[in-house]
């Protein structure tokens, strides 16, 4: 079968690679009718998040039809011709972080464990196609992929809604909506979103949906931002003004209540899995590049405020302002989205039309031409914010 491969850094390929196979009682085979590109693709991309191999297949967002199921699945949880979304984070359903909803914390999902106790410190669970030290699983960038834990993870779609509105279950979706959701949102708050990404413009219409007094949008790239604010949210281009005194003005000097930061490492200096020379290298390219998401956050945020990180982060960051974190009593919150906690919710949102995740796809690509497609998304070219590939 076709699937896009990490080719080294830098580098994809769309290659063929042996179909996956049952390989237990709790696994599916999905054959993919529609996978997308993400952020976090980018970060594997580009090698800040290490432990990928040449020749893995990468993609974490799919959906599709279930096409084999392993024999310990009931026919009533999954069976052949099912339409399913699948979340990206792998969940046993059955240890201790699961039963709390902390299902992108899995403790038996990631069979390679030691591989990022060594590196970060601590384990993390499995993510498809997420490098080897999320477990090394094969993803959905692919015409069929294997879906682990298939009575737990993957939602059925038994209505008519297109493969564009439900797609984003499977990752951004859920994960600008848990942005939204930690800041605790009330009906005066202003709140701040660094990245006006996929990720970001899903979070700016979630924190609405819960009721934000006004939405900011932040970001670079005026076409994102044009899109944040055809949704509606006022913006700020951190290449014209600086972001704080303009935050300062839009609050009357307090600071937005709530920040989320959907950014994540391409603002990171220097995580320190990477070698000496990347962490050089990365250092200065966004010293003299751009500000540092997550740092401006935590110090325009108001005092009492909440901020809520959503952008992916590994290893450890430099000058984090700790003192303005401590002295004005912020509230820091984060995660890997504990996708399965909000795919029903959010699928109800979606029907009922408070949520229209397709307002961001820009792209619709055959999964042959998936190279383009990460360098338009890479790049921020033709207009570039999200691509779906069709396999
Ligand atoms: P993206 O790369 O398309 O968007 C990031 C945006 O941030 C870009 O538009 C960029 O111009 C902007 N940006 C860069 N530096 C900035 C700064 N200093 N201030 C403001 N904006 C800045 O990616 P995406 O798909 O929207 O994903 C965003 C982040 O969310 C990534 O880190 C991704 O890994 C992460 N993510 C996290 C989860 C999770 O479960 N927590 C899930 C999916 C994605
Ligand atoms: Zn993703
Ligand atoms: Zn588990």
């Amino acid at each position: 079968m076709r699937a896009v491969c990490w080719t080294g850094r830098n580098s994809v390929e769309v290659r063929d690679v042996p179909e996956p196979s049952i390989l237990s009682g709790r696994d599916a085979i999905v054959r993919v009718t529609s996978t997308a590109i993400c952020g976090s693709d980018l970060h594997l991309v580009d090698g800040y998040v290490p432990s990928m191999e040449n020749g893995d297949v990468l993609g974490h967002e799919f959906m599709g039809e279930v096409v084999e199921v392993g024999p310990d699945i009931a026919p009533d949880t999954l069976k052949v011709g099912d339409r399913v979304v699948v979340p990206f984070p792998i969940a046993c359903g059955g240890c201790a972080s699961c039963a709390a909803g902390l299902f992108s914390c899995c403790e038996n999902s990631n069979p390679n464990a030691a591989i990022a106790e060594k590196l970060y410190g601590h384990p993390i669970a499995g993510i498809f196609g997420y490098s080897h030290l999320a477990g090394g699983y094969a993803g959905g960038q692919a015409e069929y992929v294997r879906v682990p834990f298939a009575d737990v993870g993957p939602l059925k779609i038994e209505s008519d809604l297109t493969d564009e509105q439900v797609l984003f279950l499977t990752d951004i979706l859920p994960t600008g909506y848990m942005g939204a959701e930690m800041c605790e949102i009330e009906s005066k708050d202003v709140v701040a979103v660094w990245g006006a990404g996929p990720v970001g413009q899903l979070a700016m219409d979630s924190a609405r949906m819960l009721g934000a007094h006004e939405v900011i949008a932040i970001d670079r790239e005026p076409y994102r931002l044009e899109m944040a604010a055809a949704a509606g949210h006022t913006t700020i281009n951190f290449d014209e003004v600086d972001v704080r005194d303009r935050l300062m003005d839009l609050t009357a000097g307090r600071g937005p209540d709530k920040c989320i930061d959907a950014v994540g490492l391409e603002a990171t200096h220097g995580a320190t899995h990477l070698n000496a020379y990347d962490r050089a290298k990365q250092a200065v390219r966004l010293e003299t590049d751009r500000p540092h998401a997550l740092r401006q956050a935590i110090v325009a945020c108001r005092s009492g405020g909440t901020v809520s990180v959503v952008g992916v982060y590994g290893g450890f960051i430099d000058k984090f302002p700790v003192g303005s974190w401590m002295n004005r009593s912020i509230t820091l919150r984060t995660g890997q989205a504990h996708v399965h906690r909000y795919l029903e919710p959010l699928l109800r949102r979606i029907e009922s039309g408070d949520l229209d995740p397709t307002r961001i796809i820009t792209h619709h690509l055959p999964l042959e031409e998936a190279v383009h497609g990460y360098e338009i998304f890479k790049e921020k070219q033709d207009g570039c914010e999200k691509v779906i590939l069709k396999p």
